[in-house]
């Protein structure tokens, strides 16, 4: 992911690196900060800017000079060079963006969504909804440059599929990055729902400048994006963060990837909203028994019931919570990562469900690891993935941008 496999000479290198600088500093960052954060030479990096600006990828800002001697102009990223898609594809939603190249969003939106569709069928509607939010934004398939795409399993990024995904049945190695690309004629890239979170939220959101980052994704599933020094944690085939099934009771309920007591089996959205109709059906008293009939009620309705002073909505929500604290706890433990963020749908409850799994932190891991780790929410919510989408698939722009020049 992030710092991709660089066939680059090393002049190209630092060109990219300054570019990422650019980046993701807000506000825009000047030529000696750039020397001085990469141990260059003034003059190396005045070359390298120049290519830059050459190029029509950075501008130097209008309005913004920094502090410091020698009146410095802030570098950034030139908004005008093209536009980039980002596509959140999860179990019962569609979330898309459409940004500028500087990631400004210019158009978002959220749809309902049915995964468990054939993918073709599902691929169809994605195709569709772009379309339609690509029109609202002035913008055709011409204007992008590439589109990322999440998906909640895990994906097999050299074939641009997803490999068993538990969530995801019919969708095992369904080639979706490969059609979409050929319907689209436009560079895709494919990644995990949850990393490409801990990314949009490492550049643009809770995370900035937090190189040890744990992202948790609790949507339908749930599921971990790793920031290890900078750099997005993959593994042996860039399947790693599956959290959700990590098993967490022993005499838990049956999971989707043939397990029991898996954390997603007790604390995912899906989970969320068993509870819910198991405890309505059983007569108990909550706010949520005038949905009808009962099966219709889904983790959203939870979530906004517990938000309302719900009682049983509140203590399945706490409960989701304290099981999640548990898995983040060996997470704090194993890791020792500055900073955990809590997003997905699940998530846009806020306090009611990290508070519950600020305390099941505190009190199951290691207290010195604890205290160093802030357990936060999304600041970018329900764009975390999106936004993540895009960084990704202008990361692989800018390789092929800085491998030709
Ligand atoms: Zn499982």
């Amino acid at each position: 992911m992030y710092t991709t496999s660089y066939k680059l000479n090393v002049r190209s290198l630092n060109k990219r690196t300054s570019l990422d600088l650019i980046r993701f500093t807000p506000g825009g960052i000047a030529r000696a900060e750039i020397a001085r954060r990469l141990g260059l030479t003034r003059s190396a990096v005045t070359v390298i800017v120049k290519d830059l600006l050459e190029n029509g990828l950075v501008r130097e800002a209008e309005n913004i000079t920094l502090s410091g001697g020698g009146r410095p102009v802030a570098l950034e990223i030139d908004p005008s060079r093209g536009y980039f898609a980002g596509v959140d594809i999860g179990v019962s939603h569609l979330g898309l963006l459409v940004t500028d190249f500087s990631s400004r969003v210019i158009l978002d939106q959220e749809l309902a969504f049915n995964l468990s569709v054939k993918p073709d069928q599902s691929l169809e509607f994605v195709h569709q909804s772009l379309v339609g939010i690509l029109e609202r934004s002035g913008l055709g398939f011409e204007d992008l440059h590439a589109v990322g795409i999440g998906v909640p399993g895990p994906v097999l990024e050299e074939a641009g599929a997803v490999s068993s995904p538990p969530i995801m049945p019919g969708w095992d190695l369904f080639p979706i990055r490969d059609t979409l690309e050929e319907r689209w004629r436009l560079m895709v890239t494919l990644n995990n729902d949850a990393e490409l979170g801990a990314l949009g939220e490492w550049a643009f959101g809770a995370g900035r400048g937090c190189s040890h980052l744990v992202y948790i994704k609790v949507g339908s599933g749930v599921g971990a994006g790793i920031l290890i020094d900078g750099v997005i944690y993959g593994g042996t085939l860039g399947l790693a963060g599956e959290i959700g099934h990590i098993p967490v009771r022993e005499d838990g309920p049956g999971c989707a990837c043939g397990n029991y007591g898996c954390l997603e089996a007790l604390a995912g959205g899906k989970a969320i909203a068993r509870q819910a109709r198991e405890a309505v059906m059983k007569g108990r008293r909550t706010h949520l028994s005038r949905i009808v009939p009962p099966e219709a009620i889904t983790a959203k309705d939870v979530v906004a019931a517990a938000r309302l002073g719900d009682i049983l909505a509140q203590e399945i929500v706490k409960e989701a919570g304290m099981y999640l604290g548990i898995v983040i706890a060996n997470l704090v433990n194993l890791l020792n990562p500055s900073m955990v963020v809590v997003g997905g749908g699940v998530a846009q409850m806020g306090d009611l469900l990290l508070q519950p799994i600020r305390q099941a932190v505190q009190e199951r891991s290691l207290k010195s690891a604890a205290k160093c780790t802030r357990i936060t929410a999304a600041v970018l919510e329900r764009r975390s993935t999106s936004l993540g989408a895009v960084v990704q698939a202008q990361n692989a722009v800018l390789d092929q941008i800085m491998e030709i020049a």
